[in-house]
């Protein structure tokens, strides 16, 4: 039985994936001002030209094991300001939240609040954000398939599925205390964002899950591929997710995203979840293979390196 528990909550180091480790830039340089796109674990991914920068989820807290699942949950101002220093960010255009659980809402508010982002969620987003009284003229309602344009990136939220297991299912109906529980930010309306710009197209997909059909209309250079527990699904879920994500829209290249353990600081070595929410090596393997059959390229990405997501 501890065993059990001990051995479940070991995790695999991301440098044994070394040989998949993102090359597209040397010294994080991106040639002539293009898009580049910097990896800050989970689903939080920066991206920014000459002119604009816009991020997803935002999250930088990053609080322990227990105190996630059994604490209440309040922004670490340090981590968040440690982390926005740490990558020399202070003004954000446009901040965009794939849904409402912890690992991607809870920081969302405090980052576009520093940064002077305007904010784009669901309700459920827009109840914890005016929990931590965030300026309410800041913030957008996303609506599905309404591209949102800043600067030469144009932003368009499609209609996402939370991987199956979902923690805290439902909308947040109802104020939301500023130090919520885990079970209180409960996931609200799931997207997945395809920016387009004139270098070329990503999809941020953050949850491994899929809607048939829904991706089809938006063809992508690079998929950030969400696998959080994907490893722990079925093969046959990982073909169909690969149909409807990778294959549907067409991309060439496929980066990994939420596979670390986001109950450790950004500040430690990055490891994956540990085994007893996901298996990395089964989703890798599986990516590799697939990628392998269809020449498509893997690219694991490292925390805090700047890569060119079009290379
Ligand atoms: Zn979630």
């Amino acid at each position: 039985m501890i065993k059990d528990l001990l051995s479940g909550l070991t995790s695999v180091d991301p440098t044994d994936y070394r040989h998949l480790y993102d090359t597209s830039t040397e010294d994080g340089v991106v040639p002539g001002g293009g898009v580049h796109v910097t990896f800050l674990g989970v689903s939080t991914l920066l991206l920014a030209d000459d002119e604009n920068t816009i991020m997803t989820d935002g999250f930088f807290s990053r609080p322990g094991l227990l105190r996630a699942r059994f604490g209440r949950l309040t922004t670490n101002r340090a981590r968040v300001a440690g982390a926005l220093a740490r990558i020399g960010l202070t003004d954000l255009d446009a901040l965009f939240v794939a849904h409402s659980h912890v690992d991607h809402a809870l920081d969302a508010a405090e980052v576009a609040g520093r940064t002077g982002a305007s904010l784009h969620g669901s309700t459920s987003t827009r109840r914890i954000a005016e929990a931590q009284n965030f300026d309410p003229t800041r913030f957008r309602p996303i609506e599905t398939g309404q591209p949102v344009q800043v600067g030469r990136f144009t932003v368009t939220a499609i209609p996402a599925q939370h991987s199956p297991g979902d923690l805290a299912p439902g909308h947040i109906e109802h104020p939301v205390s500023s130090s919520p529980r885990l079970t209180d930010l409960k996931t609200g309306d799931c997207y997945s964002f395809h920016v387009a710009h004139p270098d070329g197209a990503l999809l941020i997909h953050a949850s491994a899950n899929f809607l048939p059909g829904v991706l089809t209309p938006f063809p992508v250079d690079t998929v950030y591929l969400g696998i959080g527990a994907l490893g722990h699904q079925t093969e046959e879920f990982r073909d169909a997710y690969w149909r409807e994500v990778v294959e549907a829209t067409g991309a060439r290249r496929v980066v990994p995203i939420h596979w670390d353990n986001f109950t450790r600081a950004l500040t430690r070595p990055v490891r994956t979840l540990p085994r007893r929410f996901d298996d990395f090596e089964t989703s890798v393997r599986h990516l590799e293979r697939r990628c392998a059959e269809t020449g498509v390229l893997l690219v694991l990405p490292q925390v805090w390196q700047r890569t060119n997501p079009f290379a």
